[in-house]
């Protein structure tokens, strides 16, 4: 094995997959920044969560969300075939432990769209594996208008939302690296950049002790 394209694709044996975990407070740009990541880089896959909330328009059962009841939801979480799950706000959210656990022994990357409280579980579970970035809007004043924009919503319900906001973005100390989403395309090459960067991570690589070892005894 040569290292040639360590930060590119993850193949069997070769490197560990890692978790890339985007969280922000919804209306910075988080869910955009994941679908254009994940188009430039093929060999990435999303984790589609469950949830127990009504899709919005546009929404793709399957795509967007895997959408069920709160029985069913509740039913598969005390099973344990979540990675994940929890309350976010009013609804329940949670990571499907298949798709995750195929991916990750395939050594493929996975980026999962999750709130910090997942985040946290995530790295309880598998602290070497988990990338955490969190997404920054450049300004309250920005979210509130975005959040304007996108639903026709009274004053009461955009103030509760950027409330919200707010306690999302009180974990932002939690993770390890912070994108202001101030310009797109910049804050693209960021995160491709940091997907990059721990793809080469040391640890990320077992090959590497039969490598230097071979090495010294040359
Ligand atoms: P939304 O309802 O706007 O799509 O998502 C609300 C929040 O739930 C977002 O912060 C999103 O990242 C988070 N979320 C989505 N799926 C999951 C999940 O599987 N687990 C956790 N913990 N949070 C999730």
């Amino acid at each position: 094995m040569s290292g040639d394209h360590l930060s590119g694709p993850a193949f069997r044996g070769q490197r560990r997959g890692l978790m890339l975990v985007l969280s922000s407070p919804s209306g910075a740009g988080k869910t955009t920044l994941s679908q254009r990541l994940i188009a430039q880089n093929p060999d990435l896959v999303l984790s589609v969560s469950a949830t127990t909330r009504t899709p919005r328009p546009g929404e793709q059962d399957g795509r967007d969300y895997f959408f069920t009841q709160e029985e069913r939801f509740l039913e598969q979480a005390f099973d344990g075939q979540f990675y994940e799950w929890a309350k976010v706000f009013d609804h329940y959210y949670g990571t499907p432990k298949g798709p995750v656990e195929e991916a990750l022994d395939e050594g493929r990357d996975v980026v999962f769209d999750i709130d910090w409280q997942g985040a946290r579980k995530l790295t309880e579970q598998a602290p070497d594996d988990v990338v955490r970035v969190f997404i920054l809007p450049p300004s309250l004043k920005l979210l509130r208008d975005r959040l304007k924009k996108r639903a026709q919503d009274t004053d009461e319900i955009i103030n509760g939302r950027m409330e919200r906001a707010k306690s999302e973005i009180a974990h932002w100390g939690e993770y390890d690296y912070v994108v202001v989403n101030d310009d797109f395309a910049l804050a693209l090459e960021k995160l491709n950049q940091i997907l990059h960067a721990e793809r080469l991570r040391r640890t990320r690589h077992p090959w590497l002790d039969g490598f230097v070892d071979a090495l010294m005894e040359e």
